[in-house]
């Protein structure tokens, strides 16, 4: 191999190309994404500043090797300063026409405002005096030098922005005017000479006024820059990796700030907030980029430029659908108008919102630009979800935006919007919360003993932390809307009030967060709660379901959950739990008759009591899922959650004696307790419950059983096509099951003779024990069917109690990195999924195409989905709120694994 190239002109993108191996993928590794793209827009003739980019390989060297440039590098950008001399006819350096360059990072995935660019290099006294003579436009020419020395101070130099910012403001004032852009040229030059001083005075040294030294001090500190702490802690939360580096990319200074005829702006080439088929964005006549973006000055929007520059805008248009042609998605560019004539700065896929991302999807399925696969994969499981939670009207957060409410940016980590008066401490936050008040808690970060606080809020805002911080992860635990990391809010405890940029909130006052863009605004942002109607959603879940393999049902245990899971598209009832049933307070006085029944015919008595409400519930379930499986598993819980709680009776026992005016109640309250004592046990989750109880208490089974063949005869008679299967909890051994079933084909074969009928059911088991996993084969000679109970498998397999490992030690665990993440959210692959894969192997060696599923609330996590996927089961089945997700999630899976 030749020695290695560090610097690639944006017209060799072929070389870098070679450089790598082919594919663009590596390019971007390479020169970085605004890099790669500045030189594939270079290929596609779009009119790019000449430019050359030095490769995240110098950077990465540069970083390794002490902070010294690798050999030869210089030598390399001094010969591509050479051919950029040639190309625009311009000097770097030469007081009579000099050329001027920006010096900006750019790393393979965008980090936005994580690392520098310097721009207006090559400006000194004299290229300055020599550009004034050559534009006769010394308030442009100023304009542009004490950017320079401003932003060369701050990025090379890490002086603070105050200094600077402080004497821009004294000079508006002395002037009476608000905008940078009404200094004269005097007042430029004299705050140029001002920003000089404060270079001078924080650090000991005069601003440098070789240009090649200002380029080679430039390129060292975009490299640092990629291990500065912002950058590094945006890595951390972003999932981006260390070791990729940053490239520098050095590009021909172009001037929006020359009159009129100039201009600079941003624009994306459709609307991102709808997705509708029309160029959005903003720019500003005589002005340089970072003006646009910074918000100093009221921008207009980017049509106006077809009434202003005509001729531009139709050039502007044309390059902005080869672009996207190109591409094949909306593109988000910069681009700066020299005195008519147009130049482009960057481009790169945009960010959209959800609304506009599946409209985007399917425009541009419809436009022939991508197929139907590219488009499912464009939409992701979080787009997905925004359609689920209240969101704020896009054009109320556009008004809010233009009027200056957006008050600062954080991390995304929870979606949904929120409306609260901030409280800035946890108690506070559940006082308001508690007393009907919707707070958003603002702190600097969050600590276990802010949890009740949280809980309380519509919201959660913090200055601190990343995507794995306690705020994100409690937030998405709670599905609480949640923006971390607002490093611009200076949050003052004492005077109780927050600070971004001067503007000052007061505890108490209202603000508004959008936990899927990471913005938060001052005041309240009207609100709006989505539909599942929106028509391209459906589309793009019309082709999911045409991609996926794996069926998606859900669990719903009364007949309303199962009319809306079905309009959702789920294909099943994955789990009707009987038990909720039981816990309606109508129902509840019944069943604990029937628990604490003393005779076996008193038990029999509210049993038959309980019967035909069971056997109504069935029914609505069976009409509302025609032609469609139902699993109904029998009862789960320990009877005591049925019952009042001990402590609570033991104080009114107690109450009762001590009072002694009512012996008869007393006694009554005293043989409750007796039974609640008897019933009582250690650890509940271990013991009388699922398939025990059932052997416990055939009889309950019994009903269950007669309830739901009745249901099933009698709907089947109405001409509903009924598909029960019955399922029972718990299982760890196959004698379980083998009793049980014996009890329930009994009652069935009862039932159908009763009525004349006959109705196919299917009997199964979950599997939620460990034990139950590893003998899946022996179960499979009973059972029909598998149903992953992965809530209580992982439970089991982890030896841990969910509610109360949420609430403290699990948080911990994934602060600390002990866990990766909560297994309850997010399937344990190695440990739990193993026990699921081994359950299916055996299951099915038994049983060849056994029906097997997930019912747990992993079942709507995307990440345990694709796992579903590749483990081969027939469905996974989650809350019917979930089923659109995983819909997309199974395609998503189907996909990438085949
Ligand atoms: P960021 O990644 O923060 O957008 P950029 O490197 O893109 O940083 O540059 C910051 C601003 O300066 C942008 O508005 C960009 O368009 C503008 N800019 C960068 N280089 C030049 C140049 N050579 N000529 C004119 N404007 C430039
Ligand atoms: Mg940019
Ligand atoms: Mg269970």
């Amino acid at each position: 191999m030749s020695a290695k190239k560090w610097v690639f002109l944006s017209s060799e993108v072929e070389d870098a190309e070679n450089h790598v191996g082919g594919d663009w993928d590596s390019v971007r590794g390479l020169l970085g994404g605004k890099g790669a793209n500045l030189a594939q827009m270079t290929r596609l003739g779009v009119p790019v500043p000449p430019s050359f980019t030095i490769t995240t390989e110098a950077c990465n060297s540069f970083l390794a090797e002490g902070e010294q440039f690798p050999a030869g590098m210089w030598e390399e950008v001094l010969v591509a300063l050479k051919s950029i001399e040639k190309s625009t006819g311009k000097i770097f350096g030469d007081p009579n026409d000099p050329l001027l360059i920006s010096c900006r990072s750019g790393a393979k995935f965008s980090m936005p405002g994580m690392m520098d660019t310097v721009l207006n290099i090559g400006l000194n006294d004299e290229t300055a005096q020599g550009m004034i003579t050559l534009t006769d436009d010394p308030r442009f020419v100023y304009d542009a030098y004490r950017r320079l020395v401003q932003m060369y101070g701050c990025v090379v130099m890490n002086i603070s922005d105050h200094p600077f910012e402080e004497v821009l403001t004294e000079y508006r004032a002395k002037r009476g005017v608000e905008q940078d852009s009404e200094l004269t040229a005097e007042d430029l030059q004299a705050i140029t000479g001002k920003f000089q001083e404060i270079y001078r005075s924080n650090t000991s040294t005069d601003f440098p006024t070789a240009p090649l030294d200002q380029l080679r001090l430039a390129t060292e500190a975009v490299f640092k820059s990629w291990n500065g702490k912002r950058a590094f802690d945006y890595r951390n939360a972003a999932n981006i990796a260390h070791d990729l580096g940053t490239a520098v990319n050095i590009c021909t200074m172009v001037f929006g700030n020359m009159g009129d005829t100039s201009g600079t702006g941003v624009a994306t080439t459709r609307n991102v907030s709808d997705g509708s088929k029309v160029i959005s964005g903003d720019y500003l006549t005589n002005a340089q980029g970072e003006d646009v973006v910074a918000g100093t000055r009221p921008t207009k929007e980017i049509t106006d430029m077809q009434a202003e520059m005509p001729q531009t805008w139709g050039e502007f248009e044309g390059i902005l659908q080869d672009l996207e042609l190109k591409y094949r998605d909306v593109q988000d560019v910069e681009f700066t108008i020299e005195r008519g004539r147009l130049w482009f700065l960057q481009t790169r896929d945009s960010k959209r919102t959800a609304n506009a991302a599946v409209k985007i999807a399917v425009d541009l399925v419809s436009e022939g630009l991508i197929n139907r696969e590219e488009a499912v994969c464009r939409i992701s499981p979080d787009h997905v979800d925004f359609f689920l939670h209240p969101q704020f009207i896009e054009s109320a957060k556009g008004e809010a935006r233009k009027s200056g409410r957006l008050y600062t940016r954080g991390l995304e980590v929870s979606p949904g919007a929120a409306v609260g008066a901030a409280a800035f401490d946890a108690d506070l936050a559940e006082e308001w919360g508690k007393s009907g008040r919707p707070v958003i808690m603002v702190r600097p970060e969050t600590k276990p003993d802010d949890v009740h606080g949280m809980l309380a809020a519509e919201g959660i805002l913090t200055c601190r932390g990343g995507k794995t911080s306690h705020a994100a992860l409690v937030a998405r635990q709670f599905g609480t809307p949640a923006v971390v990391g607002c490093t611009e809010i200076q949050l003052d405890l004492e005077s109780r009030q927050m600070t971004v940029g001067g503007r000052v909130i007061k505890e108490g006052e209202t603000i508004s967060l959008d936990g899927s863009t990471g913005e938060v605004f001052i005041d309240a942002i009207e609100t709006f709660a989505p539909e599942l109607d929106d028509p391209n959603l459906l589309q793009i879940l019309d082709w999911a379901d045409e991609l996926r393999r794996l069926q998606v049902w859900a669990n719903a245990d009364y007949p309303e959950d199962a009319v809306r899971a079905r309009k959702f598209g789920a294909q099943g009832i994955g789990l009707c739990r009987t038990e909720h049933m039981f816990f309606d307070p109508e129902r509840l006085n019944t069943v604990q008759e029937m628990i604490l029944a003393k005779s076996s015919e008193e038990r029999q008595a509210s049993l038959d009591k309980l019967l035909p409400l069971q056997r109504d519930d069935f029914a609505g379930l069976f009409r509302a899922m025609d032609g469609l499986p139902v699993i109904i598993r029998l009862l789960d819980p320990p009877m005591h959650e049925f019952l009042p709680s001990h402590d609570d009776l033991l104080v009114e026992v107690t109450e009762l004696r001590v009072r002694g005016d009512n012996p008869e109640l007393l006694a009554e309250k005293e043989a409750l307790l007796q039974s609640v004592e008897s019933l009582r046990e250690a650890n509940p989750m271990l013991g009388l419950r699922g398939v025990r109880l059932g052997i416990h208490r055939p009889e309950v089974t019994r009903m269950q059983v007669r309830a739901i063949i009745e249901a099933a005869c009698e709907v089947a008679s109405e001409g509903v096509d009924v598909r029960p299967e019955v399922m029972i909890p718990l299982t760890s051994h196959v004698n379980e099951l083998a009793t049980q079933q014996v009890e329930l084909e009994t009652v069935a074969k009862q039932v159908m003779k009763e009525k004349g009928a006959k109705v196919a059911y299917k009997f199964g088991t979950m599997i939620e024990i460990p034990r139950a996993a590893l003998t899946a084969d022996q179960l499979a000679e009973h059972a029909e069917f598998f149903s992953y109970g992965t809530n209580d498998l992982t439970q089991t397999t982890f030896g841990i109690s969910r509610d109360d490992a949420e609430a403290s030690f699990l948080i911990e665990y994934q602060e600390k990195g002990v866990l990766p993440s909560n297994p309850f959210d997010t399937l344990d692959q190695g440990g739990v999924g193993q026990l699921v894969t081994m359950g299916v192997q055996k299951g099915r060696a038994t049983r060849p195409g056994m029906e097997i599923g997930i019912c747990g609330e992993h079942g709507g996590d995307p990440r345990s989905i694709d796992f579903c996927h590749r483990a081969g089961l027939n469905y996974v089945s989650c809350s019917p709120f979930r089923v659109p997700i995983a819909r997309l999630a199974a395609a998503h899976a189907a996909i990438e694994h085949g």
